[in-house]
This record gives C-alpha cells, sequence and structure tokens, in this order.
C-alpha cells in the first residue's frame, strides 16, 4: 500500500461512519493497542472448567460421562404421638466412577437440628429489629430443640459392624476396602430423630400441629441418610449441610415402606404398591374414576371424610408401599387431616396424575385451584424440556412451605378461617405450587448441585415458573391485574430494577455459593430469572433460546450438569455468543444503565470541513492528492452555511452528483430517495452490562423507526457510541429501551430531548385545571 492511500485508510477510520468505511481497512486499526476495550467481551476461557473427556466443550457430557447410583431399601415407622420417626434403610452404591473409592460420605442432614449444631452459630448479625415470637422464643426462651439423627448402627453386607466418623452434617464410612471403580457395596443403617415443628422452628421438613383438632400433618423429607454426590466436578460433594445451600444427591431406585396410624392418608414419592390394602373401596371407585378424567380434579377424600377421621387417633397400624425408578431423593407427607384430589393429564402420549393433598383449613381455596396449577405446570415444563417422566406429581399443602422433592412438593397458601382468601394469598398460592412442581424438572430430573450453585435449579425453575404462570393467566383470565395478564412476581425485567442498583456491598454475583450471598431470593432466583427471560425475549429471541434451552434439558435430564455444561449449550445450540451475557449477568455485579447523551445535526458539503483542511495540512496534502470526497458539516460549525440546510445531498456535493452521473443509470438515478438530514447520536453506558442498544427514533410526521442494534456495538467502546441515521424527515425524538426490556436501572437518561419530570406542584394545576 503506497503512503497515500495508507494516510487515507486512516483518515477513513478516523471518521468512522461518516466516510465510506472499508472493513478491510478497519482491522488493522484494530489491532492497535489502547483502541478500545474488549474485556467485557473476552472468551470466558479463565472462568470456565477445562472440557475433558467427561464434560465436552459444546456442553454436552462427554464420552467418558459417569455418574454414580443409590438404591434405598427402607422401613419407616412414624410414631405419631410422640412425633418421632424410625428407620431401617439399606443402601446399595454403584462406583460407576473410573476411581477407587477408600470411603463413603453419607449425608446426615437432619444434624443442622442436633443440639450441638454450629449452623446457629455461623451467623454474626447482632439484635434484629424484631422477632416473631416463635423465633423470639426458639433463640432464647425455650430449650433448643434435639432434632438430630440417633445413629443405632452401621452394618455391612454380613451384618457386621461398619465403623463411621460423624463430621456434623457428614458421615465418612470406614470401609475395609477401597470400593474399586465397577464394584457396588450394600451397608444398613438404623436411625431415629424427634420431628420438629416446622411452622413454628422453621425447616424444610416437621409437622404442623393444630391445637383445635389436636392433631399434626406431616411434611417429610431429608430424613435418612443419604448418600452424597461423587462426581468428575468435585469428587465427593460433602459441603456441610448449613441450611442455606440445599442438596446435592445420585440417582436411584427405592423400595420404601411406610407404617403410621391406620386412619392417616398418605402419599410419597414413588409407585403405591399395596393400593388395595391401603384405599377403601369408595377410594378404588373414585381413583379409577380420576384416572380417566382429564378436566377436573375428582375428589378421592373428602372433606367430611378427613374431618370424620381427625376425631379417630387409631392405635392401629397401616403400612403404605412405594417403589420408585430413577429419583434423586424421597419425601412423603401424612395426615388424618389430608383431604385428596387428583385428575389425570396427557403428557406426551402418557397419562400422568395431577394430585393435591391438603386438611381443611386449605379450603375452599386448595380445592379450587392446586390440581389446576400442577396440571399446568406439568404441561408447560413439558414443552420447553421433555416429557413429564414420573406417574404422579403431587402438591401438598403446608403452612408457610415451598419445598420440592420428586413427585411431591409442599406449598403454603392458606385463607383465612372463615374460608375468605386475599388475591394475594391465592395467586401467591398458585405460584408456589407451579414453582415447587416445576422443580421436578430442575433440579430433581436435571439434577445440578444445589449445594454449590442454588441458581441452577432455582433460576431455571423461576424462569420457567414465569412461562408458566403467564400461561395459567391466559387459561384462566385474572381480574386484577392490567390485561388479565397473571401477576407475576418475577420474571418482568423492571422487577429486578431496585435490587441490581442497590447497595453493591450486599450483593453477590448470580454464580456464588448459597451460602455466602446477602439476599438469597433475588440472588438465586429473581435475577437468573429476569437474566434469561432478557435473554428469550431480547438476545436471542424465542425460537433460539427455546431450542437452546430444551437441549440443554435434554442433554442432562437424568444427568448431573455444571454451570458450565449450561452456558455452552445454550451458545452450541444457538451459534450466539453470550460469553459477553454470562459474564455480565452471572459473574458481576454490575447493573444495566444506557441512555442518549447527545445529538448532532449534519448536511452535506462539497467544501472540505476545518477538520479535513488540518488533516490535509498536517500531510501536504491536497485536494488533488485524495479521490473525490463528500464531507458532512455540522449545523453548530463554522463548516456550516445556511444554504446547505433543506437541500439534498446532489445540489450540495458536485462529487456525489458526478458519481452518481459516472455509476448509475438513469432509471436508478431516478429511484435514489435522497437523505436531507444527517445525525450523529452519542449513547453513553453508565452500566457495566452491556446490552443490546434498543431505540426508538420519532420523526417530525410522528412516524416511529425501531432499531435494535446488537450488543456487540459495545465491543471496541465500553462507555460510549456513536451512531449516524440519515433521514428525509428531520429527527425529532429519541428513547431508548422504550419497552423496558433490559432492566435499566436509570431511565431519566433514556430520552432526547429530556423528558422533563413534572414537579408535583405543575400536577397539581392541571388536577385544578381539569
Ligand atoms: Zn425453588
Amino acid at each position: 500500500m503506497n503512503k497515500i492511500k495508507y494516510y487515507f485508510a486512516s483518515m477513513l477510520f478516523l471518521f468512522g461512519a461518516m466516510a465510506i468505511a472499508q472493513e478491510e481497512e478497519e482491522s488493522k486499526e484494530e489491532r492497535e493497542p489502547g483502541h478500545y476495550n474488549q474485556s467485557r467481551f473476552k472468551q470466558m476461557y479463565e472462568e470456565f472448567a477445562t472440557p475433558n473427556t467427561y464434560r465436552s466443550a459444546s456442553g454436552a457430557p462427554g464420552p467418558d460421562y459417569y455418574q454414580q447410583r443409590a438404591d434405598y431399601d427402607m422401613n419407616i415407622e412414624l410414631d405419631d404421638k410422640n412425633a418421632k420417626i424410625y428407620g431401617e434403610e439399606t443402601i446399595t452404591y454403584f462406583n460407576n466412577s473410573p476411581d477407587n473409592l477408600e470411603f463413603l460420605w453419607v449425608q446426615l442432614d437432619q444434624n443442622v437440628r442436633s443440639k450441638d449444631s454450629k449452623s446457629p452459630l455461623r451467623n454474626g448479625n447482632g439484635v434484629n429489629i424484631a422477632y416473631t415470637t416463635g423465633n423470639f422464643a426458639n433463640t432464647y426462651v425455650t430449650e433448643p430443640f434435639d432434632g438430630g439423627f440417633n445413629i443405632e448402627y452401621v452394618k455391612d453386607a454380613n451384618g457386621r459392624p461398619l465403623s463411621y466418623t460423624i463430621n456434623q452434617t457428614m458421615m465418612r464410612l470406614n470401609i475395609p476396602q477401597p470400593l474399586k471403580s465397577g464394584e457396588q457395596i450394600s451397608f444398613s443403617i438404623k436411625w431415629w430423630y424427634n420431628i420438629n415443628d416446622h411452622v413454628n422452628g422453621r425447616g424444610r421438613s416437621g409437622y404442623e400441629y393444630f391445637p383445635k383438632d389436636g392433631n399434626r400433618a406431616y411434611v417429610i423429607a431429608q430424613f435418612f441418610p443419604r448418600m452424597a454426590v461423587y462426581s468428575d466436578v468435585e469428587g465427593w460433594q460433602n459441603h456441610q449441610f448449613w441450611g442455606s445451600g440445599e442438596f446435592a444427591l445420585p440417582f436411584g431406585n427405592y423400595n420404601v415402606s411406610i407404617t403410621v396410624p391406620a386412619d392417616h392418608i398418605l402419599d410419597a414419592t414413588g409407585v403405591l404398591q399395596n393400593r388395595k390394602e391401603v384405599f377403601s373401596k369408595e377410594m378404588m371407585k373414585r381413583y379409577e374414576t380420576a384416572k380417566k378424567t382429564y378436566d377436573k380434579p375428582v375428589i378421592i377424600v373428602t372433606q367430611q371424610e378427613a374431618e370424620a377421621a381427625e376425631k379417630g387417633f387409631s392405635e392401629k397400624k397401616k403400612t403404605w408401599k412405594f417403589k420408585a425408578t430413577n429419583v434423586r431423593d424421597y419425601g412423603f407427607a401424612t395426615s388424618r387431616k389430608f383431604i385428596w384430589d387428583m385428575q389425570a393429564v396427557k403428557i406426551g402420549n402418557k397419562d400422568v396424575m395431577a394430585v393435591s393433598l391438603y386438611p381443611k383449613e386449605g379450603n375452599p381455596l386448595w380445592e379450587e385451584q392446586s390440581t389446576k396449577a400442577v396440571a399446568q405446570t406439568l404441561e408447560t415444563y413439558s414443552k420447553h424440556t421433555f416429557d413429564y417422566p414420573y406417574h404422579k406429581a403431587i402438591s401438598v399443602h403446608a403452612k408457610n412451605q415451598g419445598m420440592e422433592y420428586p413427585m411431591i412438593c409442599w406449598n403454603y397458601g392458606r385463607p383465612n378461617e372463615d374460608g375468605t382468601y386475599s388475591d394475594r394469598t391465592k395467586y401467591g398460592m398458585i405460584s408456589v405450587i407451579i414453582h415447587e412442581v416445576g422443580h421436578n424438572f430442575f433440579p430433581m430430573i436435571v439434577n445440578s448441585d444445589e449445594r454449590q450453585w442454588g441458581w441452577m435449579d432455582e433460576g431455571l425453575d423461576t424462569f420457567m415458573q414465569y412461562l408458566t404462570e403467564q400461561e395459567f393467566g391466559k387459561k384462566y383470565p385474572t381480574v386484577i391485574a392490567p390485561n388479565d395478564a397473571y401477576p407475576s412476581r418475577r420474571g418482568a425485567p423492571s422487577k429486578m430494577v431496585p435490587y441490581m442498583s442497590g447497595d453493591q456491598s450486599h450483593i453477590s454475583p448470580i454464580m456464588s455459593n448459597p451460602e455466602n450471598v446477602y439476599q438469597l431470593g433475588p440472588n438465586a432466583y429473581g435475577k437468573p430469572a429476569t437474566a434469561l427471560n432478557i435473554l428469550r425475549e431480547t438476545v436471542m429471541g424465542k425460537e433460539l433460546f427455546d431450542h437452546a434451552f430444551k437441549t440443554y434439558a435434554q442433554r442432562w435430564k437424568f444427568k448431573h450438569p455444571t454451570p458450565e455444561d449450561f452456558f455452552r449449550t445454550m451458545e452450541d445450540a444457538s451459534a450466539v455468543d453470550l460469553d459477553w451475557y454470562w459474564r455480565g449477568w452471572f459473574y458481576t455485579t454490575d447493573y444495566v444503565d444506557i441512555g442518549v447523551k447527545g445529538v448532532k445535526k449534519y448536511y452535506v458539503t462539497n467544501k472540505p470541513t476545518k477538520e479535513m483542511e488540518k488533516y490535509m495540512a498536517d500531510r501536504n496534502l491536497t485536494e488533488a492528492d485524495l479521490p473525490p470526497l463528500v464531507y458532512l458539516a455540522e449545523e453548530d460549525s463554522e463548516d456550516f452555511s445556511p444554504e446547505l440546510k433543506g437541500k439534498s445531498p446532489t445540489e450540495t456535493s458536485q462529487n456525489l452528483r458526478e458519481f452518481m452521473m459516472d455509476n448509475m443509470t438513469e432509471a436508478e438515478r431516478a429511484k435514489v430517495k435522497e437523505p436531507k438530514y444527517f445525525y450523529e447520536i452519542t449513547f453513553d453506558k453508565p452500566g457495566g452490562i452491556p446490552m443490546p442498544l434498543i431505540v426508538e427514533y420519532t420523526y417530525a410526521d410522528g412516524s416511529k423507526e425501531n432499531i435494535t442494534y446488537p450488543a456487540e456495538i459495545w465491543r471496541k467502546n465500553d462507555a460510549e457510541v456513536k451512531r449516524v441515521v440519515s433521514s428525509q424527515k428531520e429527527l425529532v425524538g429519541i428513547v431508548v429501551d422504550p419497552k423496558l426490556e433490559t432492566a435499566d436501572i436509570d431511565t431519566a437518561n433514556n430520552s432526547w430531548p429530556i423528558k422533563e419530570e413534572k414537579s408535583d406542584f405543575d400536577k397539581f394545576k392541571e388536577n385544578i385545571k381539569g
């Protein structure tokens, strides 16, 4: 390239879009150091684990992917009078890993409630502004509750005692020889513990006591010693259960017998094996009807029957037997207070039962809404992921609860004592049911590590919850929100603004352990759900997003994915580079704030501008050294002269006129629409997260034009970018993110001209006039 052409090339870049940019020339400038800041768009090689033969770079399981398996054979007995639970279990553990294991880790989650638990000692907060009475009593007045495991024995397959060591909520089995790769081992544990009151003591499991009739309703989970996960990512996932970070569990098959008072109604994870023994003839008949009823729930145990049972306190026992295949956990609910309803839902070519269990205290709300919400969840989630693979999904009413297990979950939403309820109670209840039933997909089937990554199940589930709520709202229109939309608490971008713009010292990145975050709700639920919503609606588009999201669910169902498996699959299946998005939304506490900073108006001229004259003088160039050029003169500069105004470019630029004569036919020239107005618009980005620049331009005739510049517009300048708009019509207004799609925390800088916020006094005056 000769010298003059080199100058010319540099100059073209200098003038950017205003000149006739040539992309191949531009690439040279990009290499100059310090010219641009690409760190927000840097690929995530440093943050992401290196792909390997267990986990592929595509985000799919690799050729050597393995997972462990744990089968359970359990006999459980509930002592309702004394609120104790007893269990004997045999665990068969399959070592599918390539490693020989010198010891095994078993989780004893109930030890978080043992008298000497360190969990309450880990908080350093001082005096609260106020205490609930129950909380105050538990903290300062009553004896600490002893709800830890009492381990009676641990035995090997031959009945010989097996040595073990308990470290808080983890138990190490000191097996005599290493469990070799490909081998399996069986051992038995006998245990019991005191069941806690989950309403007053808080907890994901326990009983609620009803003083009026003297009954308890139990929702029981984390109740048996459970195998920890051993994987290619963590080795043993044996982080203690402190209380916030939930669970990591391997899949397996369960064979469970649960003995309870004979007048209890019980449901649990798994297929009931002895229905005829535990159901009355009337219940069997109703059950057969329910299996063929797709449009509404069929009552299996009526409120009248439940109210009669409440008075019984039978001394007899009944054993309910279940088998569950390929589940990661086990839970059950039992009480003589339970009303029971169910209906069939078609999922793919299979029937699934949507089921609800609730005491009379849940009615009339529960019989009206619960099973309907379960059915909607199975339909919407299946559409976006995979067909729900289990035969039932149960929603159990338990005060203040919102907790999930395979096929069964506990949900809040209690009407007032007279049976009336607010919209808040009703929609809160429907939402929690959708959320907890939805957890069957994430993490019960797409089995992520909850102890390490709260957002992988909570965030994905809350995102899917939003889609399901909106579909539920369409099917059963509400009357409380605009356009009858379902009043979703989380999902809309604007709802995340208060959190993301809040005190930075109390915000953690989404990619944090749940024990270490300040505000778990927005951190693990709201923000990731919003991030996925924006990704779907604004960044990727529904079609690309939905395909990629479904690909992730299908690749990892009944497996153990990591965050990288999710991030990589979303890119792999869509051809959208999202590293910048994961970095901004998931790895930082940055927020979105994009605005319009200034607008300059230009007209076409043939006369070199002052800047161009200086450029030529500096390089000893004359116009004769350069090819024919066109210049844009800014209205508020010395380059401007009034006669340029209102003219078309060919009238004010002889060079352009000649170019068109030389290169275009008369017919082509006749069709040309010449822009009369040129604007250079400066957009700025006070927020850290780069986002698509969504702009609505309004012209003098009232017409609007919407342009979305991809987020990559910020790749070379993180603070400020410029766009040139040419038009035949005068530009009168600019709005950034007009539909509030991006969670922009400050919309005061989103408009040009700046919208004057009316003072209260002005509004007051208007009201008087009106
Ligand atoms: Zn959840």
